[in-house]
Formats: structure tokens, C-alpha cells, sequence
């Protein structure tokens, strides 16, 4: 089966003194017409290769490992321990799963009690899953303010995973460095203080963009709107800028949601993967 349509697996790449890694927790199958309301069944046969056997989009949720020497961050921490795969078509998800995590930030080397903060890049629940664990309760949280300011229980998101992050939050803001040559990267949209991160040293560029994209056929298709979106334009004009940026020579690009594909480069409309 083609990295496109499975699920993430472990991948670092170096920028620099820095290593940037994917860990993953798990996936979920998004019906495509769902995910983006205004795509049609022909739009899904011209990019085939995007679905698996069954006709779902793989879309993989995990957590990302900034290191620099001895120290590391954690960027959004996926969906949680839950290894059972659910349901729930009535909001498009034929297969919902987590729980791989914790075991494959170990394989990196990495322990979590080691970890120095907790970057989150939205309150969405396949990103903050793991946030309340134990193993990670040390660690501040850092958050854009608006973001913060609009938590809810709700869709998955507990009020127990908001007490967690409440007594350990930072509030973050764009150009704030989270490590030497990690720095916050402003990406409302999504939500409404949805952020990324971009990475720079020796040269090297690599753009952490969150949820702007959740899959490599919105580089061909920016103006698609995702389901739910709260501002739509606003969105496809972010999407547009981040494209901009990721066309600049060389930089890099870490989409969290891109299957097997979390690491590549743009070039023209084509997501390019890295090894
Ligand atoms: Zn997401």
C-alpha cells in the first residue's frame, strides 16, 4: 500500500543541530466527501491514490519531537490511549484510534519525563490526547491566548484534559521561541488561535503548519473548504500564504495529518515526500 494512504510512521528529520520527528499515535479514516463538503466523487477518482481499499482518507494523528542536543519539546501530543478503533460516521470517521505514543516517543530515546514543555497547536481532541498523562504532568503547556480564551469541553476535548493544561499554561505568541531556532508561527484560521511552528538553522527552513492543511491534496487544492470551518476565506487565505512560504527554496514542510507523508517539500501543486 502507498505511504499515501497508510498510516504515519516514525520519521525525524534533521535541520541543523535540531532533529524534528513524528511520533505517532494513530489515524483516523475520514469519509473525503465529508471531510471537504464541496468535493464531488469525480474529484475523489482524479486523486485515487489518496484513499485506501476501502475509499477513506487516512489521516494520521501523532505528536512531533523537537530536539536540540539534551533538550526537547513536544509539539501537540495525538489523540490518547485509545486502541480500540471507534465510529462515528455521523461526523465522516469510519476509524478512529490512538494509543501508539508514549511507546514510540520511547523509541526515538526520547522518555517523557525528560520532555521541557508541551506546545499545543489547537484544542481539537487529536492533539491535546495525551496532555493529562502522568508521564507529561511536569511539563508547561504553551498556548496562543485566543486560543486558550475559546476552550470548551466538547467534541472529545474533557474537561479533565482542560483542568490538566490549566494549572501549567503559558501563553504563547507569534515569533516567541520555543527552543534555539523553534519559533511560534501565528496560524489563526482553523480555529481561532490555531499555531504552528518554523524552524531555522544552518541555512534550513522547515514549517510546522498544523491544521492549514490536513492532507497533501489541498496543495493542488487550497480553495477547498474543510467541514465546519469557522471562516472559510479567511482559511484558503491562510492556506495561501503558508503555500507561499513553503515554496521559498528548499524549506521543508510537516503536515501532522498527511498519512505516511508528514515530511516534504512543495513543488508547483505536488506534495514531493522525504524519505
Ligand atoms: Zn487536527
Amino acid at each position: 500500500m502507498s505511504r499515501l494512504q497508510e498510516a504515519g510512521t516514525l520519521r525525524s528529520v534533521g535541520v541543523g543541530p535540531l532533529r524534528v520527528s513524528y511520533v505517532p499515535d494513530g489515524a483516523v479514516k475520514m469519509v473525503p466527501t465529508f471531510l471537504f463538503p464541496e468535493t464531488t466523487e469525480a474529484d475523489w477518482s482524479a486523486n485515487a491514490e489518496l484513499l485506501d481499499a476501502s475509499g477513506w482518507l487516512t489521516i494520521s494523528s501523532g505528536a512531533v519531537l523537537i530536539e536540540r542536543g539534551e533538550r526537547a519539546i513536544l509539539f501537540d501530543v495525538g489523540f490518547g490511549p485509545y486502541p480500540e478503533p471507534t465510529a462515528n460516521l455521523q461526523y465522516g470517521m469510519a476509524s478512529m484510534y490512538g494509543g501508539a505514543f508514549l511507546d514510540n516517543l520511547r523509541k526515538l530515546g526520547r522518555d517523557p519525563e525528560t520532555v521541557e514543555a508541551i506546545a499545543i497547536s489547537h484544542l481539537h481532541v487529536e492533539h491535546v490526547g495525551w496532555a493529562d498523562h502522568p508521564s507529561l504532568a511536569h511539563a508547561p503547556v504553551l498556548m496562543s491566548e485566543p486560543e486558550w480564551a475559546a476552550r470548551r469541553a466538547e467534541h472529545g476535548v474533557t474537561q479533565t484534559v482542560l483542568d490538566s493544561m490549566a494549572g501549567r499554561l503559558r501563553v504563547i505568541d507569534d515569533g516567541d521561541e520555543l527552543l534555539p531556532g523553534v519559533s511560534v508561527l501565528a496560524l489563526p484560521g482553523h480555529t481561532a488561535g490555531q499555531i504552528g511552528f518554523e524552524v531555522i538553522a544552518d541555512d534550513a527552513r522547515l514549517v510546522g503548519f498544523a491544521d492549514v492543511f490536513h492532507s497533501p491534496v489541498q496543495i493542488a487544492h487550497p480553495d477547498w473548504p474543510l467541514v465546519g470551518d469557522p471562516a472559510p476565506e479567511a482559511s484558503t487565505q491562510m492556506r495561501q500564504r503558508v503555500l507561499g512560504r513553503l515554496r521559498e527554496n528548499g524549506t521543508i514542510g510537516f503536515g501532522m495529518h498527511f498519512a505516511d507523508v508528514p515530511f516534504g517539500r512543495v513543488s508547483g501543486t505536488s506534495w514531493e515526500p522525504l524519505a
